[in-house]
């Protein structure tokens, strides 16, 4: 007799790989709810479902992401002592000073935070666009952080930065084609300021999968070794050589082989070198981003995770750096990283609420057919009571078929409805039984592999991919998805996702393993009348910008929480926009939509009392949360 094992939080997690993904900021509770430990595992803890439950009792609607600035200073903390642990390890001369590229998330709680908690490592901020330069001009840093700005200038760019420079800050402009020499040397001597240069150098040296076209020859940024060889003989004439501090090479985002990080390294730190002798006073070295988030904590490769750590990450940044400069006698220059992926994803978790079960047929065992039936139900109905361990596969495959055939002949009218909805029936109970079946096998056969998904519940989840997870449907990126609570119960269900768009691509059906992708996710039953939430993890980096008003769905609303011994503290809700605001963003006005629905209801039928009670929903509408609300 098999006698019912307590299921234990260690084997929720292992089912959900937490302890592998988390960084220590996540964990299944005692009482089997997903936890923050926003200070690692030895700090304090909140359950993420009290926080969610507080929420609601506040009266904030669902979907929301949780944001833990803790978890960003903490990350912030990490990435600074690692270069400074890896700089004490090999006697490294030179200095850290990482800059946060704010295009990774510009929402104001994760730029001032960050900005707060990187002051006392004068950590500076990275800008890409005008906009963005404008944002971090304004932004509290140390006197000595670094600003810098990449992608394409114009005029009005250059000058930001340069009356960035005029007012004292450190903006490095980098160059990241040629023509945006003669503009800054132009606008320099208008101004009548110096200014702070850097170099973009196009890698030979690429990352792999996903941002691989970052880097490489034929990369979009950076300057070919000709036209740098070139800019140096401009900036000598123009007497602006000594300006040219920082050489800048970035190979792309979630580089997960740390041999791509140090080939390129290499290759940076020896263009460094290189230019030092033709005469520029570099001081800076900056490898870019890349720094990869282990989305699916297998430590491997694999495109969602990294086969490195932190701080190996920075002892091989320090490490190649020093052997290389120091082969030419050259001193060692403060390096720089542009880390936004590695700072930023942790933070957030977006919480969605199961609305719905769509479950396939065949839970029970069907009737057996009448004796009016189509034959082919009556031999899958035969088929089903002959069903064994000994003749699965070839039940499995005669119950396909006749399923195949029973819809052909449907398509020409000569099966009733009611009999191929038997058939489904009876075909899906099959190929239950057939799933459990395999189960017991050793290993399955590959032809049962899409049972799983076959088989699975789409749960039916209030929100819309396309805004709130827009890389999970884009480059198929895989994010960490747990459910809040129940985690002291063995999951019985396969589950995929759906949300509530319009779109057939708004689903989910790829999840995180340790070997491969997983095609259903492990859920409970969904209690009627009881919330599920499921949580998804590492959402801080890209999603929230990246994220598109896709059926008009807008910004969810986002609670900032803050944990300590006393519990947690819900210390500000930002809520998400409103139906208005979506509307408004299409370049109509609320108004405008106002005076014509007036107009119908004036012309209407209706009695005065109903046409009152339609123009106040309409207006309470537009002041309402795009997602579904009871
Ligand atoms: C996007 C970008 C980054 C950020 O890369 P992550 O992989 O997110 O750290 C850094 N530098 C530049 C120039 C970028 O364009």
């Amino acid at each position: 007799m098999r006698t019912a094992k307590r299921f234990t939080p260690k084997e929720a997690e292992e089912i959900y790989l937490v302890p592998h993904w988390s960084a220590g900021f996540f964990r299944v509770g005692r009482d089997g709810e997903m936890e923050v430990t926003p200070l690692g595992p030895g700090g304090p803890s909140a359950s993420l479902l009290e926080i969610v439950e507080a929420l609601r009792d506040e009266g904030r609607p669902l979907p929301l992401v949780l944001r833990f600035p803790q978890i960003l200073e903490a990350r912030i903390r990490a990435l600074n002592e690692a270069f400074r642990e890896a700089m004490a390890k090999y006697g490294y001369q030179g200095a850290y000073r990482g800059v946060y590229p704010v295009k990774v998330n510009q929402r104001r709680l994760v730029l001032e935070t960050v900005a707060k908690a990187g002051k006392a490592y004068h950590y500076g901020l990275e800008a890409g666009s005008k906009p963005e330069l404008a944002l971090i001009l304004a932004q509290d840093l140390s006197e000595e952080a670094l600003i810098t700005t990449n992608g394409f200038k114009d005029d009005d760019f250059i000058r930001l930065a340069l009356m960035g420079r005029k007012l004292g800050r450190n903006v490095v402009i980098t160059l990241e084609k040629f023509a945006e020499l003669s503009r800054v040397v132009r606008l320099s001597r208008e101004l009548g300021v110096k200014p702070l240069l850097g170099i973009r150098y196009k890698l030979k040296a690429k990352g792999a999968g996903q941002w691989e076209a970052s880097g490489g020859e034929n990369a979009k940024f950076g300057l070919t070794t000709p036209e740098i060889v070139q800019a140096v003989e401009i900036l000598k004439e123009a007497d602006l050589l000594d300006a040219l501090v920082m050489v800048h090479a970035h190979i792309g985002s979630q580089v997960t082989d740390i041999r791509r990080i140090k080939a390129a390294v290499r290759e940076a730190a020896q263009t460094y070198v290189q230019l030092r002798k033709l005469g520029a006073p570099l001081r800076y070295l900056n490898l870019g981003g890349g720094l990869a988030v282990d989305y699916d904590g297998s430590k491997t490769n694999f495109y969602a995770s990294a086969n490195y750590t932190l701080s190996e990450y920075a002892e091989d940044l320090v490490y190649v750096t020093k052997e290389v400069v120091e082969g030419h006698g050259e001193p060692h220059p403060i390096l720089v990283t542009e880390s936004g992926r590695a700072v930023t994803a942790y933070h957030e978790v977006l919480v969605l609420e199961v609305i719905d079960v769509i479950t396939p047929p065949g839970e029970k065992k069907p009737p057996a057919p009448p004796e009016e039936a189509h034959p082919l139900v009556k031999e899958l109905w035969e088929g089903l009571l002959s069903l064994g361990p000994k003749n699965f596969r070839e039940v499995y495959h005669d119950a396909f078929a006749d399923k195949e055939t029973l819809q052909t002949l449907y398509d020409l009218g000569l099966v009733s409805l009611k009999d191929r909805a038997l058939a489904e029936e009876i075909f899906y109970h099959i190929a239950r039984k057939v799933y459990a079946l395999v189960g017991e096998l050793p290993y399955a056969p590959d032809e049962f592999e899409d049972l799983e998904k076959l088989l699975a519940d789409k749960l039916v989840c209030n929100f819309s991919i396309f805004q709130s997870l827009p890389d999970a449907w884009a480059i198929h990126q895989l994010f960490p998805i747990v459910p809040l609570s129940r985690l002291h119960e063995p999951p019985t269900r396969q589950a995929t996702l759906v949300d509530i768009s319009c779109d057939s691509d708004g689903k989910i059906d790829r999840f995180i393993d340790l070997h491969d992708v997983r095609q259903t996710l492990p859920v409970h039953a969904v209690r009627p009348g009881e919330p599920y939430y499921l949580g998804v993890f590492l959402v801080g980096a890209y999603q929230d910008v990246l994220g598109s008003n896709h059926n008009l769905f807008g910004q969810v609303g986002e609670a900032h929480v803050r944990v300590d011994e006393e519990g947690f503290a819900i210390e500000r809700f930002v809520p998400g926009e409103t139906a208005e605001k979506v509307i408004e963003k299409m370049g109509f006005t609320a108004r405008e939509l106002t005076l014509g629905v007036e107009r119908l209801v004036r012309q209407s039928r209706l009695s005065p009392a109903e046409k009152g009670a339609f123009l106040e929903r309409y207006a309470r509408e537009l002041q309402g949360y795009t997602y579904l609300e009871d």
